[in-house]
């Protein structure tokens, strides 16, 4: 044996053991368990730590995926779907393509209406992964025509199918309950000390301030973040009455009309909202690549803007935890390219230091 291949045997026989996860029983059970990343350049600014779940992580890359698995769960609990069944569901994109992995993963079929307003990039990554695809005009709940009465209807006309209800299921709340929030708490061995972050359903706000909540009491902070033209953020500022929706955001997934069921028995928990300029967020998500690189989309961007705010607000040495949804591979048609941020007028809240990675 040469010397240098014995230097390295002894380096091994010296090292701790790798922890790596166990085999997982089929892709479902690599959902979760996501890293807990510190950003080190934007902790030190802030003088706190920033702790970010890195959702897009997860199989079918986003946060969604967690909920996707307990909403496919629960109705085979529930006796809704046999084998060979439908899933259908309404969804902005990153529910959809959890459920298309979960139902190839597990046999069923799967059908999603979304918002036509949503990235194409969603739309064929869905249809690849063998899911019935309805992208519908973007109108309010209140109108038949939205997506998720659409899905009902779907759903109701099928045999051996159920429309999954992400919005007012709380399997979705429960699956935040189970994993998102009890990971934080190991991972910063029970030292967090705020959780924030934007909602679509509400389940990961909700599921995760639960827990943390029952753990630590009024030890961790609860704060919601709302992109413009949500109204969760002045529901919670004014006293609980609620707002018509007014103004628009380039963020994807987020913002919200109404208290959903998922969100309704935890709004208590939340202890305070911020809104969050679309501007303040474009300029993150190119700070994330740039100073800690990471390439997540502006949902994600938004949560580390709330994050460092609620740092500010609760003072310096804290621990404050929040999501990256997902990454930014499903928006870049839209996020990197000149046209389209000149478009939203959002090109100028790019520092010129940045601007370089505007490249489509
Ligand atoms: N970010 C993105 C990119 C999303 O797609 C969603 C869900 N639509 C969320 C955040 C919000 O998650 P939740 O539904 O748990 O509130």
């Amino acid at each position: 044996m040469n010397h240098l291949r014995l230097a390295a045997r002894r380096a091994y026989s010296t090292a701790k053991p790798a922890v790596v996860p166990r085999i997982t029983p089929g892709l479902v059970g690599a959902i979760g368990n996501t890293p807990l990343i510190r950003l080190n350049h934007i902790s030190e600014e802030v003088g706190s730590d920033i702790l970010c779940k890195a959702e897009w992580m997860n199989p079918g890359g986003s946060v969604k995926d967690r909920a996707a698995l307990y909403l496919v769960q629960d109705a085979e609990e529930r006796g809704l779907l046999q084998p060979g069944g439908t899933v259908v569901e309404g969804t902005a994109g990153n529910t959809g393509i959890g459920l298309a992995h979960v139902c190839r993963a597990k046999g069923y079929k799967c059908v999603i209406y979304m918002p036509n307003t949503q990235s194409q990039e969603k739309i064929d990554l869905l249809r690849m992964l063998g899911a019935e695809v309805y992208p519908v005009p973007a109108v309010a709940y209140e109108n038949p025509e939205n997506y998720n009465h659409q899905a009902s209807r779907h759903a109701a006309k099928l045999e051996n199918a159920v429309h999954t209800q992400q919005f007012d299921n709380i399997a979705n709340r429960r699956a935040h309950i189970e994993t998102t929030g009890p990971e934080i708490y190991a991972q910063t061995n029970g030292e967090v000390d705020g959780f924030v972050c934007a909602t679509g359903t509400g389940g990961t706000l909700a599921g995760t301030a639960r827990y943390l909540k029952d753990m630590k009491g009024d030890n961790v902070k609860i704060f919601l973040a709302d992109p413009p033209g949500s109204v969760l953020h002045s529901y919670i500022t004014s006293g609980k009455k609620l707002f018509e929706r007014s103004g628009s955001s380039v963020t994807e997934g987020i913002g919200q009309g109404r208290v959903t069921d998922n969100l309704a028995p935890d709004v208590d928990l939340i202890d305070g909202a911020l809104t969050i300029p679309d501007e303040d967020s474009i300029k993150m998500m190119y700070r994330l690549l740039d100073e800690e690189g990471i390439y997540v989309g502006v949902s994600s961007a938004l949560n580390v803007v709330a994050a460092v705010e609620m740092a500010k607000q609760l003072g310096k040495g804290k621990k404050i935890a929040t999501v990256l949804c997902d990454g930014a591979y499903r928006y870049q048609s839209r996020l990197f390219s000149r046209q389209w941020l000149e478009s939203k007028k959002l090109d100028t809240a790019i520092p010129e230091h940045l601007q370089k990675y505007i490249i489509l």
